[in-house]
């Protein structure tokens, strides 16, 4: 049986383990979490709507679709990794009701308190609580939660295979570990126009209402060096995740990702 320390190279940050990506620049392994982390803390007060801007309300149906086909049910614990402004955190605690509970984990303080005080405003406190946390080294002991979810966040981890090992291990055995996140665009049709989006519209978006083009551009780079379908679900299964399998969602434009702890 595999061991979640049976690790492909090509999951590492890189095969000397020194250097890795932020967006097509090749850094030190060591400076991505603080270059992420700048991206994040700049873009943190205009996130959720370049969100909707960038996607036109797109991204709204992938996440109302990933919690629906999540499984979680009430009562359940469940982690919301790189949780960032709660979207996903608040579809969930609609399904887990008064007995289950939420964890918003984020590494990003800024992140964290956007979130944490929009939810405030909409009356959504009980059952939630925030985390800040990097998901390279989750602060839980194992066998803690019935769903572990990150959404948009993977891509974004230096250590990407430590972070799903991290998955499986705080996860209680039959538990379910979901990772939604941009993904290879499938159809050949649309791979030009969404480049197009991508490489010129995003970073204009983001300079025009964000004030920063080079975190969204950051996050056009970061989605081509995201892993492909196959190669992230290889991921998993060296995370030791059973039945692991992938859905495409909008021709691939996103994916979702799902293993199991059995
Ligand atoms: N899940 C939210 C959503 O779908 O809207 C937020 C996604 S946002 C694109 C990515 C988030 O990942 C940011 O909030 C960032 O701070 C967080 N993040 C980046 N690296 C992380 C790490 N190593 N551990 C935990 N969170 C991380």
């Amino acid at each position: 049986m595999n061991t979640p320390d049976d690790r492909s190279p090509s999951s590492r940050p890189s095969a000397s383990g020194d250097t890795t990506h932020f967006g097509f620049r090749e850094v030190p392994a060591a400076d991505k979490q603080r270059l992420v982390g700048q991206v994040f803390s700049s873009v943190a007060a205009k996130y959720d709507l370049m969100n909707d801007l960038m996607s036109f309300g797109i991204h709204r149906i992938w996440k109302r679709y990933f919690v629906a086909t999540s499984g979680v049910r009430r009562g359940d614990r469940v982690l919301d990794l790189a949780g960032g402004t709660g979207d996903i955190a608040s579809l969930l605690q609609e399904r887990v009701g008064p007995d289950g509970e939420i964890v918003i984990g984020d590494i990003n303080g800024d992140m964290l308190r956007v979130g944490r005080d929009r939810l405030t405003d909409r009356g959504r406190v009980r059952g939630l609580r925030y985390a800040q946390l990097n998901a390279e080294a989750l602060p839980f002991p194992d066998a803690s939660f019935d769903l572990v979810t990150i959404a948009f966040g993977l891509r974004n981890v230096t250590d990407k295979q430590q972070a799903l090992n991290e998955m499986q291990r705080v996860l209680k055995i039959g538990g379910r570990a979901l990772v939604l996140e941009f993904s290879e665009v499938k159809h050949d049709w649309l791979k030009p126009l969404y480049d197009f989006h991508s490489f010129q519209v995003l970073p204009r978006l983001g300079k025009l209402f964000a004030g920063d083009g080079d975190s969204y551009q950051y996050l056009a780079e970061s989605i081509r060096q995201h892993p492909p379908q196959a190669q992230l679900k290889a991921m998993m299964e060296a995370a030791v995740l059973e039945r692991c399998d992938y859905r495409n969602l909008t021709g691939g434009i996103c994916a979702i990702h799902s293993g199991h702890k059995l």
